[in-house]
């Protein structure tokens, strides 16, 4: 699915999961918001509200790291909550709420029940303490606890995602970007795309094409 930018409406296309981040106060979550978008990024999911207040910052950082590493995520800021909840629903999709008062991740069958839905996830963390609404089966149709222990949003998203998708996130090869990392035993190995230089003169073409890697 896709989202219609700055209405949370999604379109139709394969299963997806995107994250929805409640309570982000930019002065004082800043670091911790854009941990939740990478970590969200980089174990699978496909985007992220930021809800109810815009964070150009924010949104600067998350797409500077897509364009650097590549794939296709998104992030929108400043859609009221209430508002990505009622069009995610309303296009088919299910809200999983992220609580250490839900059910047990690691216990029952709540993670089969969300999978047996074949539904796009979206998945609401809280930042402070959530509303009470939120337990509610008109916002979240499961309440899923990673542990009954109060940690963080960032371990709950990462645990949820890695367990959903399966780990296939940390194995696929990285689409796109500018850096990517070869993998070493020790020390550090990076290549950055090479851009192919055209000849003087050529006014056919308007941009440098990507070609291969060099190791830097
Ligand atoms: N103090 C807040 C309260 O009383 O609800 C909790 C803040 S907690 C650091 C921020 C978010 O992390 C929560 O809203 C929840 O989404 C997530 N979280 C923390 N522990 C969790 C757990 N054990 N299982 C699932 N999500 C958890």
């Amino acid at each position: 699915m896709e989202s219609n930018k700055s209405t949370g409406v999604i379109e139709s296309s394969p299963r997806r999961v995107w994250v929805m981040r409640w309570g982000h106060r930019p002065s004082r979550d800043a670091r911790l918001t854009t941990h939740v978008a990478l970590v969200a990024r980089a174990l699978g999911a496909s985007g992220i509200f930021v809800t109810d207040i815009v964070d150009r910052g924010l949104e600067h950082v998350v797409n500077e790291t897509v364009e650097n590493w590549g794939g296709s995520f998104k992030i929108e800021t400043g859609v009221p909550w209430k508002k990505v909840v009622e069009n995610w629903k309303g296009s088919g999709g299910i809200t999983v709420h992220l609580t250490m008062y839900g059910e047990n991740i690691a216990e029952g069958d709540v993670l089969k029940r969300i999978k047996d839905t074949e539904k796009d996830v979206l998945l609401i963390v809280g930042c402070q303490k959530v509303p009470p609404d939120f337990f509610s089966k008109e916002v979240s149709d499961f309440n899923v606890a990673i542990g009954n222990q109060p940690h963080s949003e960032c371990a709950a998203v990462a645990i949820f995602l890695d367990r959903f998708f399966e780990g296939r996130p940390l194995r696929s090869v990285q689409q796109g970007g500018q850096i990517k990392i070869i993998p070493q035993r020790r020390g550090k190995r990076v290549a950055r795309r090479n851009m192919e230089n055209r000849s003087v003169g050529d006014r056919s073409s308007q941009a440098s094409k990507p070609m291969n890697w060099t190791t830097i």
